[in-house]
């Protein structure tokens, strides 16, 4: 995906949100269907449009934050947006390398299918390799049925998938957290206990719903 022209078409790739991070939105692609997906109510966050017309490749979107830092320092710049970012998984390598290189904190946000959507490739370890600083990892049930119920995945077998995949982030050195979003069946508890047991951080997310869409956290995408 990485043979790309670059961008001039309908669709914000870096943005700002609330704190001091740049977020990128890479994709609309996504490999779940959450019940609670903002995608499914709005077109974007913070006033910005997030449905491209076309996928950015690694160096519209370098440029891209070059563009955001020069509104400002940043602390961080997250792999978020409008889909699931290990969806391109070439742009997520290239473009963290590109960050490692200049010393600026990468987080991948991430629905935890990395794995399962690159089985070529052994995906915490590149992410490591290529110098990704954390990675953020939406999980929201701690079973299996109830994670496919909300999440509505594409893979069976999803949900210990998930949690593999943060286990071995956290193994290659990666500030690993795992969250659960504020929303009706989801379980903040449970998944607090599994981030506990396999040496993950964990955080209850703020769900962004319709009224609020515009001012509310952005990307539990
Ligand atoms: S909330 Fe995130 S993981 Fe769920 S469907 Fe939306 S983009 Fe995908």
């Amino acid at each position: 995906m990485d043979d790309h022209e670059p961008s001039a078409g309908r669709g914000t790739i870096a943005y700002r949100g609330r704190g001091d991070a740049i977020y990128l939105n890479l994709t609309n692609r996504c490999s779940c269907a959450c019940e609670f997906c903002i995608r499914e109510f709005s077109d974007g966050v913070y006033g910005e449009v997030l449905v491209l017309d076309q996928e950015p490749g690694v160096e519209d979107v370098t440029a891209e934050v070059e563009r955001a830092f020069m509104d400002g320092p940043a602390d961080e710049v997250v792999f978020c947006g409008f889909g699931e970012p290990t969806m391109r998984l070439d742009v997520v390598l290239g473009v963290t390398e590109w960050l490692r290189l200049r010393r600026i904190r990468s987080r991948l946000d991430t629905n935890g299918h990395g794995q399962l959507l690159n089985p070529d490739v052994d995906v915490p370890a590149v992410l490591a390799t290529a110098g990704l600083t954390a990675a953020t990892v939406s999980l929201n049930a701690a079973d299996p049925e109830t994670y496919d119920l909300l999440c509505r995945p594409m893979f069976s077998k999803a949900h210990r998938a998930v949690i593999r995949f943060a286990e071995l982030c956290v193994g290659h050195g990666i500030e690993t957290t795992l969250t659960a979003v504020d929303y009706p069946g989801a379980d903040p508890e449970g998944c607090a206990a599994i981030a506990g047991a396999i040496g993950a951080g964990f955080r209850l997310r703020r769900l962004a719903r319709p009224p609020e869409t515009r001012t509310s956290e952005g990307g539990e995408v």
